[in-house]
This record gives structure tokens, sequence and C-alpha cells, in this order.
């Protein structure tokens, strides 16, 4: 697989054509960033630990049953997956209460939720990835109806996925984004795109509630490099 012409440089990854129209190249990048760009930072090696860390989970999920881009995973840094027209919607899904959930409703963050919640943002850096719902999504043409009821569906599987995943590995998901692309190769089937990773959820080991995730880059904690690798460890062992 040949990678040719860079089509995208994000904060996270920067993604490549290759020689097949249908397939992009994802390369992972250590750069870091936090409240939409306003602190950005390195952290050494993540982009190691979240290629490895997001294959296996692409694989989990896939595996479950739910369709991914992923392809396979290249080398340390890059991943082939399948090139999507991506829905400008970030699919949040919560379990425990943490982040902007507590600070929208002023609630302490560590509530057992009875049931999932699912948050759809507009992703925009430039407005703060605003809170919409399936109306505003759908009448400014950001996602179908149909669209929409297919992400919260497979969101909702494959947090059922994650969640034994990692609870079998002592780690409760407390949180984590999506996001669903378009491919034109497959007809414009919706499939889960992006990256699973410490980036983009929030793991808290059972038990103690230590963060296990992008929190202790947001927060200063402390241990970030390590934490990464703690994760890529219990994931992929
Ligand atoms: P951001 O754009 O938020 O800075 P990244 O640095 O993670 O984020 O950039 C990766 C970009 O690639 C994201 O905008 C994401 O929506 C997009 N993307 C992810 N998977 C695919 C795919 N399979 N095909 C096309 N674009 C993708
Ligand atoms: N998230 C993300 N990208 C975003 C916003 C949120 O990956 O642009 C993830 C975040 O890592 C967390 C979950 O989505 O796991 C919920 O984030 P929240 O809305 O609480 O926002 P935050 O407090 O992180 O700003």
């Amino acid at each position: 697989m040949e990678r040719r012409n860079q089509i995208y440089e994000g904060k996270a990854k920067i993604l490549y054509e290759t020689d097949d129209p249908a397939l992009a190249i994802q390369h992972f990048k250590d750069d870091a960033s936090a409240f939409n760009a306003k602190k950005l930072g390195n952290i050494v090696d993540k982009g190691v630990f979240n290629n490895s860390i997001s294959s296996k989970l692409f694989e989990e999920v896939a595996a479950n049953g739910v369709p991914t881009h992923f392809v396979k995973k290249l080398s340390d840094r890059e991943m082939l997956v399948k090139k999507l027209d991506m829905l400008k919607v970030e699919v949040v899904v919560r379990n425990i209460v943490a982040g902007s959930l507590a600070r929208r409703l002023g609630i302490d963050e560590g509530k057992h939720l009875p049931h999932p919640i699912i948050d759809l943002h507009y992703k925009d850096d430039s407005l703060d990835d605003p809170l919409i719902n399936d109306d505003t999504a759908d009448a400014f043409g950001y996602a179908t109806y149909d669209e929409l009821k297919h992400m919260r569906e497979s969101a909702l599987k494959v947090n059922e996925i994650l969640t034994k995943f990692f609870g079998a590995r002592n780690i409760d998901l407390v949180d984590f984004k999506l996001e669903f692309g378009r491919c034109a190769d497959e007809g414009g089937k919706l499939l889960l795109g992006d990256e699973i990773t410490p980036d983009g959820c929030r793991f808290w080991e059972k038990g103690t509630g230590r963060k296990m995730d992008k929190d202790r880059f947001r927060r200063d904690l402390g241990n970030v490099e390590e934490t990464y690798a703690e994760v890529d460890r219990l994931v992929t062992s």
C-alpha cells in the first residue's frame, strides 16, 4: 500500500491518500490538544499508543457486529482505513457524570447514570463544538434522521462492547466520543471512523477512580505518558 498526498492534518492525526482511492492512511501524532485547541502540548509516543489501542478496539467492536473504517495496522503510527465522508456530528456516550455534563448541570463528577446518555455536538472548534439535537442536525443537513438513528444504535452497541471489554480490565468506561462517516465505496453506508483512544474516552480505574485518559493532560495530573502506555498494555494483553 503506497502512501500518497496528505488529505488533511488535524490536531492529533494526519490523513493520507493511497494508491487505492477507496482507502486512506491514518497517521497518529504525539500532538495533544484540549479545550478545543486552546491548550496544546505533546505527549511522547502518544501516537504509537493510540494507533495500537485504536487498532485493537476497532477489531473488538467489528468482531461484535459494528462496522468500522479500520482495515489493518500498517506500522507503529499508521493504520489503513476506508476513506469516509465524515459527518460533522460528534456522538458522545456517557455512563458516569463527568466533564461538560457535570459543568453544564452543576453536578459533581462520578454519579453512575441509570442508563447511558447520548449527547450530539456539531464538530466545529471555532464554535467550541456546540451541543445540538437530532432536529438541528437534520435541519442543517449535518446528518439525516435515519443516519442519527443508526449512529445512536451503533453508539449504544459500542458502549456495551467496550464497557464489558474495559470492565474485564478493571476499568470503568465513563464516557467517550465517536465519529461516523459515509463510505462512498459501499453505497454511502455509515461506518464508525476516526479513533477510539484515551484522547476521546474517559477511563477510571475501578475502586480508586484513578483517571487513565486525556484528563491527565487536560488537568495537569502528571504521569501522562505512563498512563497511555498502561492503557495500551491493558488493551492489547
Ligand atoms: P481534528 O480534525 O478534530 O483536529 P484529528 O487530528 O483527529 O482531529 O484529525 C483526523 C480527522 O480525520 C478528523 O477530522 C476526522 O473526522 C477525520 N477522519 C477520521 N477517519 C476518517 C476516514 N476514515 N476518512 C476520512 N476522514 C476521517
Ligand atoms: N470528547 C472528544 N472530543 C471533543 C469533545 C469530547 O473526544 O471534542 C470526548 C472526551 O474525551 C470525553 C467525552 O467526549 O471522553 C465527553 O467529553 P465532554 O463533553 O465531557 O467534554 P470535556 O469535559 O472533555 O470538554
